[in-house]
């Protein structure tokens, strides 16, 4: 967090160094600050989205997603306010905006705020806008680089910040090192997932229109990962295809070689998983994510709260312990609309012969006569299941939104410290 702040406030700092121009009005010197300031934002989101461990794993991939959509927000808030600033400091800057009269630099700032807005505007109404989410992320790389590349042309061009040549060769190779992460993520990763390929083993449909997708690594060992993390799977197509989506291991990781995902039919690509044929060529781009009771120092005891596919996770850590024998008093809140859709039903009771695993399963439509509890997973449910022993239970939580941030506050509710709670959200955008 630290470098975060020192890094976004870098080109502030390089503009403030002398020689800088002095005596002028306050409220100038204020609308430039601000434009700096958003500089250093702008370039630092392609940092954030660029999936590296150091970053998403003390804070899970879903915190650092939407910390990048709220620092994205502030960079174009302060991009907008710079402009505006600027401009009721010296009206006559509208007139520059038109290349002829004003150069490059007016013109590139408002190329800035133009792409910046566009993205802004297509990130918070993808689905108004009828775009595709893959069309989306393309959409949103490009807006973002040429965002980027219009303001620092902006600086280059007007700043008197930037006149002299080791600020301009700074701040450029600033913006630059802020690109390579995503340089990175998009170009040399691909190259070296293709010289590690999957083939699909073999896909089996599960309860709940679900399938599990197994794959075995060609020509090399395979990856290892901890149990709940995930990866981002591609099949078929290339490696650099922008068609890559986020999925659960589902399998132990305690099995080297052979790595499985429970995919739920939902949209385009989950909706033709079924049909994806054996010897299929895959991608794995993994592990990522902290969601894992590996990661875990203090679970002596478990609690674990699945809704509908959140399942995948968790049956990558049961599996993991079943596998380990593991002796630790585990249970399980699983979430399903009907009881015939909870997928890996069977598989989860046959592990209660090895492991310590009391399983709770609340159907949203009960069938008639159904003896246990139905419907959302309440706080009343949880409270006599939150504790082992008068201890806390360590608690992972996987399934809907609306169901996680209620399960959240529910535990909460019940005296659980928020280090117990652990979660994983499928909603990035
Ligand atoms: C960390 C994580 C782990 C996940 N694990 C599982 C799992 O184990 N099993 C499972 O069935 N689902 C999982 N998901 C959700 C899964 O990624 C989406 O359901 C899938 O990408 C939808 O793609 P689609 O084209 O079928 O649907 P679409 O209709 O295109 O998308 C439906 C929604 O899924 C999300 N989505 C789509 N494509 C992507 C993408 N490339 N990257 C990120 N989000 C996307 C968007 O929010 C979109 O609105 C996980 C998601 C995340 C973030």
């Amino acid at each position: 967090v630290t470098l975060y702040l020192l890094l976004a406030c870098a080109p502030l700092v390089i503009a403030a160094l002398p020689p800088r121009p002095v005596g002028r009005p306050f409220v100038v010197e204020l609308g430039i600050a601000l434009g700096f300031i958003g500089l250093g934002q702008i370039a630092l989101q392609f940092g954030l989205i660029a999936r590296s461990e150091k970053v998403t794993r003390p804070f899970g991939i879903d915190l650092v997603m939407q910390y990048h959509r709220q620092m994205g927000t502030l960079a174009i808030a302060l991009v907008i306010a710079h402009a505006v600033v600027a401009s009721a400091a010296r009206p006559s800057i509208l007139a520059d905006l038109v290349p002829s009269r004003g150069g490059a630099g007016p013109f590139a700032g408002l190329v800035s705020i133009v792409a910046l807005a566009w993205l802004r505007i297509s990130s918070g109404r993808r689905k108004q806008l009828g775009l595709r989410y893959e069309s989306w992320r393309l959409l949103h790389l490009l807006l973002s680089v040429v965002g980027l590349a219009a303001a620092l042309v902006h600086v280059l061009a007007t700043g008197i910040y930037a006149a002299i040549a080791w600020k301009r060769a700074v701040l450029i190779a600033y913006s630059c090192a802020c690109v390579l992460p995503v340089v990175w993520l998009r170009l040399v990763l691909p190259a070296r997932l293709k010289r590690r390929p999957y083939v699909v083993a073999d896909v089996r449909a599960e309860a709940g229109s679900t399938w599990s997708v197994a794959l075995t690594p060609e020509g090399h060992p395979g990856l290892r990962f901890a149990p709940g993390q995930f990866a981002w799977l591609r099949i078929g197509g290339s490696p650099w295809s922008l068609e890559e989506h986020p999925f659960s291991f589902s399998s132990s990781a305690d099995r080297a070689g052979r790595i499985e995902f429970a995919v739920k039919e939902l949209g385009d690509f989950t909706g033709r998983i079924g049909s994806v044929r054996p010897g299929t060529r895959a991608w794995v781009d993994g592990p990522h994510g902290s969601f894992s009771i590996d990661f875990v120092q203090d679970a002596d005891s478990t609690l674990f709260v699945a809704g509908g596919i959140g399942i995948a996770p968790v049956m990558s850590i049961l599996r993991t312990l079943y596998d380990r024998r593991d002796r630790r008093s585990h249970v399980l809140v699983y979430g399903c609309t009907t009881r015939e859709g909870a997928s890996f039903g069977e598989e989860i009771e046959e592990m209660k012969r090895v492991l310590d695993l009391q399983v709770v399963i609340v159907p949203m439509r009960p069938p008639e006569g159904w003896p246990g509890p139905s419907g959302h997973v309440t706080r009343e449910l949880l409270a006599p299941l939150a504790f082992e022993s008068g201890a806390p239970r360590t608690a992972f939580v996987c399934g809907p939104d609306g169901m996680m941030s209620s399960v959240e506050e529910s535990l909460r509710a019940c005296g659980l410290p928020p280090g117990k709670i652990h979660m994983e959200r499928f909603q990035l955008v």
